[in-house]
C-alpha cells in the first residue's frame, strides 16, 4: 500500500526519543521531510542523525518546550520556513507525573494541564494558518490509555487525557470545511525508555530483575505483552496518511486489548 507520504511536510514534538522519535522515524522511512522537537536539542540531533543515517531523507531539528508559548510560536515559524509549510502536526509532550488526589497542590495541576492539553492548544493553534494551505492536512494527538479507563494512581493523566479527545473531536468537527483531519491515538503500556526506567524502579522496589517487572506490567493486556514503538508509529502514520484519508475524529487505542469497553 502506498501511504502517499512522499514529501510530506511533517512536524513531530517531543520527539528526541520513545513514541515521538518512532513516529518521526517512520514518516521519514515513507518519504517525508520531518521536523522534530523536543527540549534537549543535542538529543535531538542524535536522534535526527539516526534517522538520516537509516533513511537518507532530511529531518530537521528546533528546540522547543511545548508548555511555553513563545517556544511554540517560534517552533511553528522556523518549521514552516524550513520545510516550506506543514502537512503533517503531531502533538507530544511527556506524560504529567504519578500520583493519586491528595498528591498534588494546585500549582501541580496547573503545571500539568499546561503540559498534557494547552501544549496541543497552542501547537494546533499556531499551526493551524500552515495546515489551512495544505491539501492533506492532518493532526494527530498522542494521548493515553487513560482517556477512556483511568489508570492506577495516574489521576493528572486520567483527568487531563479525555480533555485533550475533547478537543480532538470538537476540531474534526470544526476543522473538516478546511479539510484538516484530526485524529488521536491512545497508546497503552509500550517499550520506550520512560516504560525500560519505571520497569527499573519497579525492579529496584520489589526485588525483581527488570524482565519480571516488564511481565507484570503486562498484567491485564490480553496479547500478555507491552507494546513496540514501531507498533504505535505504524497506526500514528496510516492515519495521517492519504491512505488513512477518511478517519477523522477518531480516538483508537493501541494498547493489545487493554481497554475494557465494547465502543
Ligand atoms: P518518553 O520516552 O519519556 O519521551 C518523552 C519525550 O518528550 C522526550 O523526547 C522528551 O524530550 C520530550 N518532552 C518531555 N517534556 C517535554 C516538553 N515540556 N516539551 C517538549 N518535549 C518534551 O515518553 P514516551 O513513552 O515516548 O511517551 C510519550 C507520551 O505518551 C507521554 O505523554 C506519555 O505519558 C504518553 N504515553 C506513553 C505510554 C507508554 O507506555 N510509553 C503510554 C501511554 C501514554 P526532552 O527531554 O528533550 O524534552
Amino acid at each position: 500500500m502506498d501511504l502517499g507520504l512522499k514529501g510530506a511536510r511533517v512536524l513531530v514534538t517531543a520527539a528526541s526519543r520513545g513514541l515521538g522519535a518512532a513516529t518521526a522515524r517512520q514518516f521519514s522511512r515513507e518519504g517525508a521531510i520531518v521536523v522534530i522537537s523536543s527540549r534537549n536539542l543535542e538529543t535531538l540531533q542524535d536522534t535526527a542523525a539516526s534517522i538520516v543515517e537509516e533513511t537518507g531523507n532530511a529531518v530537521f531539528t528546533q528546540a522547543c518546550d511545548v508548555t511555553d508559548e513563545t517556544q511554540v510560536q517560534r517552533l511553528i515559524k522556523n518549521t514552516a520556513s524550513m520545510i516550506g509549510g506543514i502537512d503533517i502536526l503531531v502533538t507530544n509532550a511527556g506524560g504529567p507525573p504519578a500520583g493519586n488526589f491528595k498528591t498534588f497542590d494546585i500549582d501541580v495541576w496547573q503545571s500539568a494541564t499546561q503540559l498534557t492539553l494547552l501544549s496541543a492548544v497552542s501547537l494546533i493553534k499556531h499551526s493551524l494558518p500552515h495546515l489551512k494551505q495544505s491539501t492533506r492536512a492532518a493532526i494527530l494527538t498522542i494521548t493515553s490509555i487513560s482517556a477512556k479507563q483511568p489508570v492506577d494512581n495516574l489521576i493528572l493523566s486520567n483527568t487531563l487525557r479525555p480533555a485533550v479527545i475533547g478537543l480532538t473531536k470538537s476540531l474534526s468537527l470544526e476543522l473538516g470545511a478546511d479539510n484538516i483531519r484530526v485524529n488521536s491515538i491512545l497508546p497503552g503500556i509500550t517499550d520506550t525508555e520512560r516504560i525500560q526506567e519505571l520497569a527499573e524502579a519497579r525492579a529496584q522496589l520489589n526485588n525483581q530483575t527488570i524482565d519480571e517487572a516488564q511481565s507484570a506490567m503486562a498484567d491485564g493486556i490480553p496479547l500478555g505483552r507491552i507494546g513496540s514503538p514501531e507498533e504505535f508509529a505504524n497506526v500514528a502514520v496510516m492515519m495521517c496518511s492519504t491512505a488513512g484519508g477518511f478517519i477523522n475524529g477518531v480516538a483508537l487505542p493501541v494498547d493489545g486489548g487493554w481497554i475494557r469497553a465494547t465502543l
